[in-house]
């Protein structure tokens, strides 16, 4: 079996449209979402993502997920 490694640098793609300023995160399910005024929508999951709309109006938003220093604490519940 294939090792894997998990540790790769975590980034969050969203699609963000122009017009209405709504952003659709890049991996939808297999859905076609649409942002709010319909000139966007992204149709995406693991393998592929397919983005409707005017390429020009739309922009690619990568928002690198931020790990903070502190962890947080667990809270933990004792029954
Ligand atoms: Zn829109």
């Amino acid at each position: 079996m294939p090792t894997t490694t998990d540790t790769k640098t975590k980034k969050d793609t969203y699609f963000k449209c122009p017009q209405c300023g709504n952003e659709i995160f890049w991996n939808t399910r297999k859905q076609m979402v649409f942002c709010q005024c319909g000139a966007l929508g992204v149709d995406g999951c693991e393998y592929y993502v397919r983005l409707v709309g005017d390429g020009k109006d739309r922009k690619e938003v990568i928002k690198i997920a931020k790990t903070p220093k502190n962890p947080t604490p667990k809270i933990s519940k004792r029954v």
